[in-house]
């Protein structure tokens, strides 16, 4: 491709509202365009590179057994009704009309419409296994798109569903997508750990997530080194926390004290001066089903995605000081186990089970409880529910090997895969006969792969201040030619020629060349072909004939030789397949 046919225009400056370094760098480097929150046009360079990662993703899912469709995006009401998700799904969901008031989505996701295919056609066990998969175009209305293709509205993803007579063929169907997962990453280039992630509402029975490691990833994941676990933190287990001497015996407790103005819980250890970790802090929640009341160890958070699945429902948030006063009798603050209204659930985190003589709010202003005792004062009034909804935080125990410590690190989560089981194929009939001549609802999973977002975290971990740096597989094109003098005629038939030769010998091996044919100045050609992160780059001009030839670098580590022009191909191919030349 010549660069002064191409679509290709590079800007000085990066659109205000980017934030992160893979936002910034695909605007400037003319890859995308934005339209409107979250929409964006995916300019020729930038689909290019898209392409390239479709290619790959096509390869592997093939390989690995699954087959490709095309869905609608639109959706009827009806499907989604059927599988309870028109209500729950939320305002991420776009819902319109037709001119007959029929009311429709643009599919977020396509568990309904999948479903619906295979109840029709799918009779048999005989059938099974399949999986079906597409490469298509989402809509989910984000409260914050930001980050660019990272988390926008409308959005590439690759979604696969799996179907299974039975749940050994499921572990089956999701192995092999585990191993494609990895098989896609590993071909793009880039550094990835896979993590145990939450399953939410549906609740399957496993789920994990491919996260890219960076920075600016929106995930925590919480791993550790000494035996390999790896969790998303909104997941994440904690092994056995070191425990707080007890204060007191139990003969002693509970006795009220005063407090005055103490409402956080360092300021409270530091009043009594007692351990945080030995004050038992209260939280009071609002969910579906009325109020909640959580009560963990003080010197840690609560995590409220554990939370909302033992609570259920569809959503949680702390209670208003209004809420908190007529639930507890005492005001925001001063909030307690003892004594609370029968009518408020009390769930208690597993840290605090330990806990002896430990300190509370006793539900009045200005006062806490000290010695309180589990089993004395409060389960004696009610039975205790105990329950994991701590946040993990670094260094804490490894809950798998002893040992260990967690690290808690940032990741882009690139890919997600679950096992959802029978949740859509019963709510949606999708049966059929077994061996044994019985009706059951079929086992199914499903697998997505953003690939804008993919896109993006590539950027966000190839980098320089001079621009991308792609990882080849993944660049809009392979080598970019840089034709220095283009009004000498000596020079542009070199480069010419060279062109054509370059574009031959690499077209076999799925390489691809810019060539930079353009009226611009050199340092103009050199900053583009940084920026836009072309792995190879050959430079051709007055300079470069006299000492031999063409000089070749890689944007990577900027090494650069002069080669004899005809030795220019086998020269790149050496550097792109490092060990086959
Ligand atoms: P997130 O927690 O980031 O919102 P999700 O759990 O909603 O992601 P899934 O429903 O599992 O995501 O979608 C599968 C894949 O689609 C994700 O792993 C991600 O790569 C991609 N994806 C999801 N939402 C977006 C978005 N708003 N923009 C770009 N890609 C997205
Ligand atoms: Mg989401």
């Amino acid at each position: 491709m010549r660069w002064s046919n191409y679509y290709l225009m590079t800007a000085r400056e990066a659109p205000r509202d980017a934030e992160v370094v893979s936002h910034r760098l695909m605007a400037r480097a003319g890859l995308v365009r934005r339209l409107a929150a979250g929409i964006y046009t995916m300019q020729p360079a930038g689909w290019r590179t898209m392409r390239k990662l479709m290619a790959i993703v096509r390869r592997e899912m093939e390989r690995a057994g699954a087959v490709e469709l095309s869905m609608p995006a639109i959706q009827p009401a009806e499907l989604w009704e059927e599988s309870g998700r028109w209500f729950k799904y939320g305002a991420e969901l776009l819902r319109m009309e037709d001119r007959h008031g029929r009311r429709f989505c643009f599919g977020p996701t396509h568990e309904e419409v999948i479903t619906d295919l295979v109840r029709r056609d799918v009779k048999s066990y005989r059938q099974m296994p399949l999986n079906l998969f597409q490469i298509q175009t989402k809509f989910r209305d984000e409260i914050r798109p930001r980050f660019g293709l990272m988390r926008g509205r409308e959005f590439i993803m690759k979604d696969a569903y799996s179907f299974d007579a039975d749940e050994e063929g499921l572990d089956r169907s999701y192995q092999a997508m585990y191993g494609a997962y990895s098989r896609i990453f590993e071909a793009c280039g880039l550094e990835y750990s896979v993590v145990e992630a939450d399953q939410g509402a549906i609740g399957g029975s496993s789920s994990h997530e491919f996260m890219v490691l960076a920075d600016t990833g929106e995930s925590a994941v919480a791993s550790c080194a000494a035996c390999g676990y790896g969790a998303n933190v909104e997941r994440a287990e904690i092994g056995a926390l070191p425990q707080p001497e007890a204060a007191g015996a139990e003969g002693d407790g509970p006795r009220r004290v005063s407090t005055p103005g103490a409402t956080t819980v360092a300021e409270v250890a530091g009043m009594l001066e007692v351990d945080r970790a030995l004050v038992v802090k209260t939280l009071i929640y609002e969910t579906d089903d009325g109020l909640a009341a959580v009560a963990i160890r003080g010197d840690r958070e609560v995590n409220e995605v554990k939370l909302l699945n033992v609570l259920g429902g569809l959503g949680l948030r702390l209670a208003s000081a209004e809420q908190v006063a007529a639930a507890t009798g005492g005001p925001l603050g001063f909030s307690g186990p003892v004594g609370l209204s029968p009518e408020v659930r009390l769930v208690v985190d597993e840290s605090a089970r330990q806990l002896a003589g430990f300190v509370c709010g006793a539900n009045a202003g200005d006062e806490h409880l000290v010695s309180v005792h589990w089993d004395r004062d409060v389960a004696s009034a009610r039975p205790l529910e105990w329950v994991d909804v701590m946040t993990a935080e670094a260094s804490d125990p490894c809950p798998r090997c002893s040992g260990g410590e967690l690290r808690i690190s940032r990741g882009i989560e690139v890919g997600h895969i679950f096992k959802l089981g029978t949740a859509y194929s019963e709510s949606m009939n999708c049966t059929f006969t077994d061996e044994a001549g019985r009706l059951r609802p079929a086992e199914m999973g499903c697998y997505g792969l953003g690939i804008g977002r993919t896109a993006a975290a590539a950027i966000e971990q190839g980098h320089d201040d001079g621009g991308i740096v792609w990882p080849v597989p993944l660049s809009p094109f392979t080598v970019v030619l840089s034709l220095l003098d283009p009004g000498d005629d000596a020079v542009r038939s070199a480069a010419d020629g060279l062109y054509e030769e370059l574009e031959a010998k690499l077209a076999p091996g799925g390489f691809d060349v810019l060539y930079d044919d353009r009226r611009e100045r050199p340092g103009v050609k050199f900053k583009d072909a940084d920026l836009v992160g072309f792995p190879v780059r050959v430079v051709v001009g007055g300079r470069s004939l006299r000492a031999g030839g063409a000089e070749v670098s890689n944007r990577q580590d900027g090494e650069r030789e002069v080669v004899p022009l005809d030795g220019v191909s086998d020269v790149v191919l050496r550097r792109l397949l490092p060990g086959v030349f």
